[in-house]
């Protein structure tokens, strides 16, 4: 059951098109998963073509409506939330079919097709590549009992469990929910010991790992990241 939903300020901003392309990804998988909040982002853009159809026309220059139509026609110029459901990919492995499109599309419809970093034996992470964007987007693949590094947060961290569960010391999360945590929080989740937990997860700035190994290791992973967040987004 899922436990945890963006609050309405995400989903405002996501029904009307204004949120980041990472964060919109966030909204639109755990909307994959809740009929709730489905309803309320549809219930929202019924509100906001309300209130758009009440704006009296203005009058416009002579070839503003040509300009318009060939935004619109621009493939960069469509609205975030709809670009990330325009397309779907069938997932190529039957065990994969719990990805959202989203991820499914960014990743050539596998996992497997993305560019894994290992970080001890628990956890493997895979930047996801979407051009031109600054939130730091990835999966995080967290081995069934694993274990992450104790870390703090420096900006906003989002989280979707995709598939399986974990815990920290406020709760436990399963499939669907989506969990914000905020610069300064300290957190250290443990997948649960029956299945490897896979997230999505979107961060505002990198995490601090909070032991010396891990503190001794972060210029490594950063640049191990970038290297193929780099890759994946030029291929
Ligand atoms: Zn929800």
């Amino acid at each position: 059951m899922i436990s945890y939903h963006p609050d309405s300020r995400f989903l405002t901003d996501f029904a009307s098109a204004n949120l980041p392309m990472a964060q919109a990804m966030c909204v639109s998988a755990h909307l994959e998963f809740c009929g709730k909040c489905r309803a309320h982002v549809q219930q929202l853009k019924e509100v906001g073509g309300h209130l758009l159809s009440q704006i009296p026309p203005v009058a416009v220059e002579a070839g503003s409506f040509e300009q318009l139509m060939s935004k619109i026609s621009e493939p960069q110029s469509a609205p975030v939330a709809s670009s990330l459901e325009a397309r779907t990919i069938a997932p190529k492995s039957a065990k994969e079919t719990y990805l959202p499109r989203s991820v499914r599309r960014l990743s050539n419809g596998s996992l497997q097709n993305l560019g894994w970093a290992q970080f001890g034996k628990a956890l493997r992470i895979a930047p996801l590549p979407i051009a031109g964007e600054t939130l730091e987007t990835s999966i995080y693949d967290i081995k069934a009992g694993g274990q992450m590094p104790e870390h703090e947060h420096r900006g906003e961290e989002i989280t979707v469990l995709l598939k399986g569960s974990f815990s920290d010391a406020d709760g436990t999360y399963s499939r669907g929910d989506f969990v914000v945590r905020n610069a300064g929080e300290t957190h250290q989740p443990t997948a649960t010991q029956d299945t490897d937990c896979i997230c999505l997860v979107c961060l505002e700035r990198p995490v601090r790992p909070r032991g010396w190994l891990y503190r001794l290791l972060e210029p490594y992973m950063q640049y191990r990241l970038h290297s193929l967040k780099r890759a994946a987004t030029a291929s």
